[in-house]
């Protein structure tokens, strides 16, 4: 019998959770009806659809002014979110040829990295706005107020924000996101949040000046295939995806009602467990970080962020160690972490979050990502630890 595994990257994917499965299984086997009919297959789907929205809008306390909208993954939401405010902005104040601008950091994940990216080959007189997010792990209400000010005055219009309420390859926090929020509601400015490695990992706040919050299902043991974003009814963006009347126009394509009634059952069990599933979290990562620091020394294992982080993700550099070395020995012995980014070779390069939060080379190169869920057990946290302490030395014997 092959001994169980040690599975430590949950921000990358979750299992589904049993119960998640039997309420989906069993929607996929009654719920099959097209939403758009008008017959009673078609209708029966139909509520499933909007009671899966008021489910989440319920087990989220998200205020009234917001809706629900499904997508196929958090990345087409996040794409969707940002080039439609875009585009749309730039159409109805016709600013084709003015100089506009976009504010982000440099720690955001890919989804809206990339997705910002294409606004300069896009549009013309384009510039995105990049802040670092320094050692701390997240960029500091000062430098928004800073970079707002110089769009300003460079007459440039802002015509939009995104920021990400957690970072998943550190855990942490966008602690000033309340008052980023509120600075650039009272300029009219859109602020979108990817908010993927937020959900069950600490509670969810509606403050004023959030247009959208985007999600996704996986992450929170549900199935793959859905992401999800709360948004304000007030706020104007193009579909990305155009065809049927689906979403009010603003998602086309046929919905998925057996996805979208097991997502609802994910999130309201993530958020009616939140409290003690913080607890239990905070007690694996405090007992995962303090006995690897214990057993291998401060002098050769370090967290990186020096923020405030969520209980789920630990990210440690072991100084003198090469992480992808570390990595694939670890999953040898039935550990699974990640570390940094495959690039087109295949291999692993660093991580640019930890690059451009001002870490070496060297240390980014030795950082690997723990990433932990409410149904991580203790034992998987056992056998990490002993397999991580046991390689580390061996490795750095070796060097
Ligand atoms: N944003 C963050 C912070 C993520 O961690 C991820 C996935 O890893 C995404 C967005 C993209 O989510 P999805 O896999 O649903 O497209």
């Amino acid at each position: 019998m092959s001994t169980p595994r040690s599975y430590l990257d949950c921000n990358a994917t979750t299992c589904i959770d049993p119960e998640v499965l039997e309420v989906y299984t069993s929607l996929l086997k009654e719920v099959w009806g097209n939403p758009s009919s008008t017959h009673r297959e078609g209708q029966r789907a139909k509520s499933f659809i909007v009671e899966a929205k008021d489910r989440i809008k319920k087990a989220l306390n998200a205020p009234p002014h917001y809706d629900v909208l499904f997508f196929s993954s958090a990345t087409e939401a996040i794409n969707t979110l940002l080039k439609g405010v875009v585009s749309s902005t730039i159409r109805e104040k016709k600013l084709v040829n003015s100089l506009k601008s976009f504010l982000t950091t440099e720690m955001e994940h890919a989804a809206v990295y990339e997705t910002v990216k294409c606004f300069e080959r896009t549009w013309a007189n384009f510039n995105v706005k990049y802040l670092p997010p320094n050692l701390y792990g997240a960029p500091s209400l000062q430098d928004v107020e800073r970079a707002v000010e110089n769009e300003l005055q460079s007459q440039c219009s802002l015509l939009g924000a995104s920021f990400m309420a957690v970072n998943n390859e550190t855990g942490v926090i966008t602690d000033e996101l309340p008052r980023i929020a509120s600075l650039l509601q009272s300029l009219r400015i859109p602020l979108i949040v990817d908010g993927v490695a937020l959900l069950g990992k600490a509670p969810i706040d509606f403050y004023d000046g959030i247009s959208a919050l985007i999600f996704s299902g996986h992450k929170i043991h549900a199935p793959k295939g859905i992401g999800f974003a709360l948004v304000d009814k007030r706020l104007r963006f193009d579909p990305l995806i155009v065809g049927g009347p689906q979403e009010s126009g603003k998602r086309a394509g046929t919905e998925n009602p057996p996805l979208a009634g097991a997502l609802a059952f994910a999130v309201e069990k993530t958020s009616l467990q939140l409290s003690s599933d913080l607890d239990y979290m905070r007690s694996l990562q405090q007992k995962f970080e303090e006995r690897l620091i214990s057993e291998l020394t401060a002098d050769v294992c370090v967290i990186n962020g020096e923020g405030k982080r969520v209980p789920s993700t630990s990210n440690i550099a072991f100084l003198g160690v090469d992480g992808e070395d570390l990595l694939f020995n670890l999953d040898l012995k039935g550990v699974s972490a990640s570390h940094g980014s495959a690039c087109s070779s295949g291999a692993l390069e660093p991580s640019r979050v930890l690059l451009k939060m001002g870490y070496s080379h060297e240390r980014a190169s030795s950082s690997l990502r723990f990433s932990i869920s409410r149904l991580t057990t203790e034992e998987e946290i056992e056998k990490a630890l002993k397999e991580i302490v046991a390689l580390v030395k061996a490795i750095r014997k070796k060097t």
